[in-house]
């Protein structure tokens, strides 16, 4: 059991068990050839040592008995006794000799002779007795029975021999039988061993050369990187499973090999790809400077033949050509650049750090090389061409210190001029900085658009270079902010001189796509160093400059004084309380009744905005609307008093009007129109009944999209009334632009209606003018009687005045109609 396991499991006890089987089946033939050997070799023996041995020895004693027969049977012919007496020795000798033939113990032959040999003797001697003594006769009868007894004798001998060669034939019998044994023997023992070496055979094929040749055939195809191959046999117990579980291991190495291979090979491919994509160029060379890898990119950059790329190629050769890309011949430059290339390869190589540098090309591309040191010895470079990057730089640094629209200076690198010329101020020197604030160029935009807007910036900017003198710095700081610095400057005339030079030249008229405009500046001065050498405090007190020159009406300069630091301060403090107003809602709306002269009752009442302030106290709409207006509050504040004053009308009793004070800001950026007509909607109140009250300074311009807000509100049916007429350029082509409902005649006039008599003819002029154009005039402050009755003589419709009442709060202004009424009704029954 355990050889048929130790079988299953080994091919070498397998193989040992068939030489095993082998060699006892040619032991067992040897033994059979030994054994019929032996049987053959007995017989020969038998043959010649004993049967033929005999027959040799009887011979010779019937040869010798024959010699004797014929001496004794030719005695009694004999008559010489010598001759006989010879023939007595003879016969002696003869028979001595036979005797010593017959003589040799065990000798078949003797004992069946010897017995019978005394009598021959004694046969003999007698014939040899009476042939001597001549007695004839006698001789022949002896001789006669000689005879017999010799042939009794020889008789024997030929029956011993018959017998010699029967018991050979017998043995040539059992040798020739041996024989035929020995070749049935080996026959059936090698038709034993055929029959036994065939399934022998089959089971060596079956079991180990089928099965190596498969093995074989799998470990010919995974050679030739066929990995998908079927390894059968790799659960058998023996060598060949073992093997085949080696080739399996051998299989599962090859396709991990082969899939790291692949995988290398998409990797080199995707590294190829990406070595030959990179915007960069990449060379990496070896401890011995040559070259292992380098890209498409690294050739390009240089113009380097492709036999360049060779891997081994000497960073040497290589370099004399980048080199020669670099400086054209081989001067100095090109040693300089070297060297310089060198040393930082020195440093990466010899002290393992980082090491970069710059090349200009000689088409003037920037390449920027960084290097590293590799583990292995030798370095990594990567070239990048960096022309348009620098370029970028270069151009981000000038924009980050130009304005990019008109190329002037911007905030911060005027900035740094301020700082570098306070800087190097000496002893009794001194420079100006202009803050320069250009007017009406919001209106420019509006009207003209923004493109127009940029011709006239650009514009500026030209005239105020070509104003300053060379050295001087010019800035646009943002908007329509600019700003000189006027290097030697030490007094305010000086700086005066400039600040006029400049507003001239910007107010000079200028044609902007085709159309002519004319805007204006005002600057504010400080000087350095008496109003500071820091930049933010320069800047900062001709921006106060600025404010006061704005605040004191335009086209002109103004010089820092410490003083404007506190009103600067106070303002800032209003804006942000106007801030919060709006949120809290701290607004109110009183009003002042209107008289109509004509019908001699309240026509209708004026809508004039208050600020309760809980510190402030109650503050004068003269104090907030400019600042509201300048910070772009307007727009809610004056929304908000429109639909407040639509709303507190509608409860009036009609048809009384009510008259909403509008700035021009109201007419830039908010939809008027909408907020007036959904006021309106809102309200209830009747179209007719609302009255909007605007200034000169709106159709200073005479904008044609003002005009035209102006006929959209007019097309919803409310009045528009022209305010304060007389107080700004009263241009008489005002009242031609937009036909306006009513002017009213602002009350500086009214109010020296009493003393001067030029009041009286221009109050008269413009009632005489408004009637003319079929339009109503309201004479504003009218305080005291004379100015009723001197307003009323100039033929004015309508008059408002503390003389009838005082702006009263909305909930007052009911009762004081009617107080006004009553006394209206009263003076006329008087
Ligand atoms: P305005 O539209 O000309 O308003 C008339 C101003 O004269 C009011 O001053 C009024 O109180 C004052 N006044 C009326 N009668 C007399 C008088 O007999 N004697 C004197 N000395 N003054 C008289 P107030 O209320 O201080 O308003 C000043 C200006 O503020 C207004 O002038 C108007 O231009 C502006 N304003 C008032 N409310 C608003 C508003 O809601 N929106 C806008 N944008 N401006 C407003
Ligand atoms: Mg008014
Ligand atoms: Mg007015």
């Amino acid at each position: 059991m355990s050889l048929f396991v130790a079988c299953r499991r080994g091919i070498a006890c397998r193989m040992y068990v068939i030489g095993a089987l082998a060699v006892l089946a040619v032991g067992a033939l040897a033994g059979a050839s030994i054994y019929f050997a032996n049987i053959t070799g007995r017989a020969a023996q038998v043959l010649y040592g004993q049967s033929l041995a005999g027959v040799i020895e009887a011979t010779e004693i019937e040869l010798l008995l024959e010699k004797h027969r014929r001496v004794i049977e030719a005695a009694p012919l004999e008559v010489d006794r010598g001759e006989l007496r010879k023939d007595r020795r003879m016969a002696e000798d003869i028979f001595g000799r036979i005797e010593g033939l017959v003589s040799r113990p065990g000798d078949q032959l003797a004992e069946r002779i010897a017995a019978s040999l005394p009598e021959l003797v004694n046969l003999g001697r007698e014939v040899l007795d009476f042939s001597e003594n001549y007695a004839q006769q006698k001789g022949l009868e002896t001789v006669d029975l000689y005879a017999k007894s010799a042939d009794r004798i020889q008789e024997r001998i030929r029956a011993f021999r018959q017998e010699r060669v029967n018991i050979a034939d017998t043995e040539t019998n059992a040798l020739t039988h041996a024989g035929r044994s020995l070749i049935s023997w080996v026959s059936t023992l090698a038709i034993a061993a055929l029959i036994l070496i065939g399934p022998l055979s089959l089971v060596l094929i079956r079991s180990v050369v089928m099965r190596l040749r498969r093995i074989t055939v799998a470990m010919g195809k995974l050679s030739r990187n066929e990995p998908h191959v079927l390894i059968e046999t790799a659960d058998a117990g023996d060598e060949i499973g073992e093997m085949a579980r080696a080739v399996e291991v051998f299989k599962a190495n090859a396709i991990t090999l082969l899939d790291q291979k692949a995988r290398l090979e998409q990797l080199n491919l995707w590294l190829d790809i990406a070595l030959n994509n990179m915007a960069r160029g990449l060379s990496m060379f070896d401890a011995r400077e040559q070259l292992v890898v380098c890209n498409a990119n690294y050739l390009r950059m240089y113009s380097l033949p492709a036999e360049m790329a060779r891997p081994g190629t000497r960073f040497e050769d290589i370099l004399g050509l980048r080199l020669g890309a670099i400086v054209s011949s081989a001067s100095e430059g090109q040693l300089d650049e070297r060297f310089r290339i060198r040393d930082v390869l020195a440093k990466v190589v010899v002290h393992r750090q980082e090491g970069r540098f710059s090349q200009t090309l000689q088409d003037g591309r920037i390449i920027e090389v960084s290097m590293r040191p590799l583990e292995t010895g030798g370095w990594v470079a990567l070239h990048e061409d960096v022309t348009e990057q620098r370029r970028a730089s270069e151009h981000i640094a000038r924009l980050a210190r130009h304005d990019p629209m008109t190329g002037l200076a911007n905030r911060l690198k005027f900035r740094e001029r301020l700082e570098e010329n306070a800087r190097n101020l000496g002893s009794g020197q001194g420079f100006a900085l202009h803050c320069i604030d250009l007017d009406k160029f919001k209106e420019v935009n509006d009207t003209h658009g923004h493109p127009a807007g940029d011709v006239l910036l650009k514009s500026v900017a030209r005239r105020l270079e070509a104003t300053v003198r060379s050295g001087d710095v010019v800035a646009r700081l943002g908007g329509d902010e600019f700003a000189v610095v006027q290097l030697g400057a030490a007094s305010q005339a000086e700086a005066a001189a400039l600040a006029r030079r400049l507003i001239e030249a910007v107010s000079e008229p200028m044609v902007v796509h085709g159309h002519r405009i004319e805007i204006g500046a005002t600057i504010g001065v400080a000087l350095a160093p008496g109003d500071g050498t820091n930049p933010d405090d320069l800047l900062k007190h001709a921006d106060m400059a600025l404010y006061r020159a704005k605040a004191d009406g335009r086209g002109r300069h103004s010089f820092f004084d410490p003083a404007m630091e506190g009103r600067l301060r106070a303002r800032r403090m209003l804006e942000s309380d106007l801030q919060q107003a709006v949120t809290q809602r701290q607004f109110e709306l009183h009003y002042q009744p209107i008289v109509c002269l004509e019908r001699g009752c309240v026509s209708g009442c004026e809508a004039l905005i208050r600020w309760r302030h809980p510190e402030r106290g109650m503050t004068s709409p003269a104090d907030f609307i400019p600042v509201a207006e300048d910070i772009g509050l307007i727009q809610e504040i004056g929304a908000w008093a429109i639909d407040e004053a639509c709303r507190a009308a509608s409860k009036w009793p009609a048809p009384i009007a009510v008259a909403v004070n509008l700035s021009a800001a109201q007419f830039g950026t908010s939809d008027l129109v909408s907020i007036v007509s959904a006021a309106l909607e809102a309200s209830g109140l009747e179209p007719r009944r609302l009255e909007l009250e605007v200034t000169e300074s709106l159709i200073l311009d005479q904008d044609p999209a003002t005009v035209d807000t102006l006929h959209r509100l007019r097309g919803l049916g409310v009045r528009i009334a022209l305010d304060d007429f007389g107080t700004g350029y009263s241009s008489l082509s005002y009242l031609r632009s937009f036909p306006f409902d009513k002017i009213k005649i602002d009350q500086s006039f009214v109010r020296d209606l009493s003393q001067r008599a030029d009041c009286v003819a221009i109050v008269g002029a413009v009632a005489q003018l408004a009637r003319s154009l079929a339009m109503a005039t309201v004479a504003e402050g009218v305080e005291t009687e004379d100015h009723l009755a001197k307003v009323r003589a100039s033929g004015c419709t309508e008059v408002q005045g503390y003389l009838f009442s005082r702006p009263v709060p909305g909930k007052d202004i009911v009762a004081v109609i009617d107080g006004c009424n009553s006394k209206l009704l009263r003076s006329d029954a008087a």
